[in-house]
């Protein structure tokens, strides 16, 4: 069962959790407990598959869920036909005690694919199970990437539909093209003429409108979003730090037991919140290392205790990292406060009034156990592509690049040797741009198109083009609406018909 990070909604079940989101007055859902996976069962899972382990991790979450239902969304959600590889996530290793987390094998080329494949169907049973009979419409603001993670992820599945708005030539041609040639009957894109912010305002604006949200329930009509907050996507990201650890075990690079590092590139939380519930689990994790870029307002929590959003937001070249309010870091506050709800309200509302609150210093020492923050610049970024490239032949992607290099600075001041796992959060492939400037100089790339880029990056990488990527420019264009930022509810009338 669930309940919230404020103390403010009763307990309910995993699949009205999914369904709600987040709790309607503020507030994350978190596990009532959490559960344990006891040594020997952990054992026993060596050399399991992805999606067997998958299995036992979900069904420890998902209460009403049945276990064949489960299976199928596994089965949906995790493929070699999606994923390109059998593993899901594959381990390789970098150098002597660090491994790379492929986490971007995905349709999209991004970690979010992750949790975006299966959330869908999470969702969808989810509203079967809760007795509603009408159509969920997603409604998704996009900067790029989480929109078309969200299209593949949403594409035919039944009961839903879902309609991306996107800055409209404040994306680059490969995300347009992306997502405007992404397939599925229940499938909408629409290019906003404004920027990733008029988009977000205007579907918060349709959200908050309770008349049309009212007048589309009584056409049959339900709107949701698919955020990072929500548990379903939070959940899905937890199998694969067993299954790291799993892999490097059945690889004879770790002894069954052992403490493992991970070093997660961080923006909105989530995928650092997932390692930290494997760690209560019981995976034998020693300390999880939170990597940002130059917006680092969690490494100067982490070393301060103080969260402060006062500050200019910098537009880097890890943009999936460019955020400033952490919004999952709600529930890792609310675990180790000794889950005081009525501190995390008080938290929170001082984060929104006056853009900055403290924790006390039991919490602060509670975070210190197990999380360490650091940052990497735009230069040490490029400079970290070009290294590794250079000495060890691996490619990074520049939101790799960062937690590698803030792996380096954790190793120099804490000496710490322990085995470590880095995520790797997107594919080179994706930010072909900043790694070609990184690792053949920004001469060699002027005046090149992205299509030449990635066949250039191909060529200097001897890696294939991401399947993803492939093409793009033969595939048809399926979508080709664009509106203004005051037309964005008008074009949800229009496409849902009412
Ligand atoms: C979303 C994203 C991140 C940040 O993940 P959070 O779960 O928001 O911390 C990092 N890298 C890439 C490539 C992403 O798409």
């Amino acid at each position: 069962m669930y309940i919230s990070t404020r103390d403010n909604w009763h307990e309910i079940s995993a699949s009205h959790a999914i369904k709600l989101g987040m709790v309607p007055q503020g507030g994350l859902f978190v596990p009532t407990s959490i559960p344990a996976v006891p040594q020997d069962k952990l054992k026993d899972m060596v050399g399991a598959s992805y999606q067997a382990i998958a299995q036992a991790i979900l069904e420890l979450y998902l209460d009403d869920y049945f276990s064949d239902e489960i299976q199928a969304i596994i089965g949906q959600a995790y493929n070699s036909n999606s994923f390109g590889t059998g593993a899901i996530t594959p381990v390789v290793p970098l150098e002597e005690g660090l491994h790379i987390l492929e986490l971007w094998h995905g349709p999209t080329a991004a970690f979010k694919d992750v949790a975006l494949q299966l959330m869908p169907h999470l969702l969808s049973r989810a509203i079967q199970k809760v007795g509603s009979t009408k159509e969920t419409v997603i409604l998704v603001a996009t900067s790029g990437d989480t929109g078309k993670a969200a299209l593949e992820g949403f594409k035919d599945v039944p009961g839903t539909r879902i309609i991306v708005f996107y800055p409209y030539q404040g994306v680059s041609r490969i995300q347009e093209l992306q997502m405007t040639t992404t397939t599925g009957n229940n499938t909408h894109v629409v290019g906003v003429k404004g920027n990733f912010d008029d988009c977000q305002t205007a579907v918060k604006a349709i959200f908050g409108n309770e008349e049309f949200v009212s007048e589309l329930g009584n056409k049959g009509y339900e709107l949701s979003s698919a955020n990072s907050i929500n548990w379903g996507r939070l959940l899905p990201q937890i199998v694969y730090y067993f299954s790291a650890y799993l892999q490097l075990v059945n690889q004879g690079r770790l002894a069954f037991g052992d403490r493992i590092n991970f070093v997660v590139p961080t923006g909105n939380f989530g995928n650092i919140l997932a390692g930290w519930y494997a760690s209560q689990m019981g995976l034998p994790v020693n300390k999880l290392i939170c990597a940002s870029n130059e917006n680092k307002v969690l490494t100067d929590f982490f070393n301060t205790g103080i969260y402060d959003r006062r500050r200019s937001f910098k537009a880097t070249i890890s943009p999936s990292m460019d955020i400033l309010i952490s919004s999952n870091l709600e529930r890792f506050l609310y675990e180790t406060n000794g889950r005081n709800g009525q501190a995390i309200r008080d938290w929170m509302k001082l984060l929104q009034d006056e853009g900055v609150f403290e924790v006390d210093g039991n919490t602060k020492k509670a975070m210190e156990a197990i999380i360490w923050g650091g940052f990497a610049t735009e230069e040490e970024t490029l400079a970290t592509i070009k290294h590794v490239f250079r000495e060890k032949g691996y490619t990074l992607d520049p939101h790799t690049a960062v937690g590698i290099k803030v792996y380096d600075d954790y190793v120099k001041t804490s000496g710490d040797k322990t085995l470590t796992v880095v995520g790797a959060t997107a594919s080179p492939f994706k930010f072909n741009a900043s790694v070609l400037q990184a690792i053949a100089g920004e001469e060699a790339v002027k005046g090149m198109d992205e299509f030449a880029m990635l066949n250039e990056l191909a060529e200097l990488s001897g890696l294939p083009i991401h399947p993803g990527l492939l093409d793009l420019e033969q595939k048809p264009v399926c979508h080709h609406r664009i509106c203004t930022k005051d037309q964005v509810q008008f074009q949800v009338e229009d496409i849902l018909g009412v």
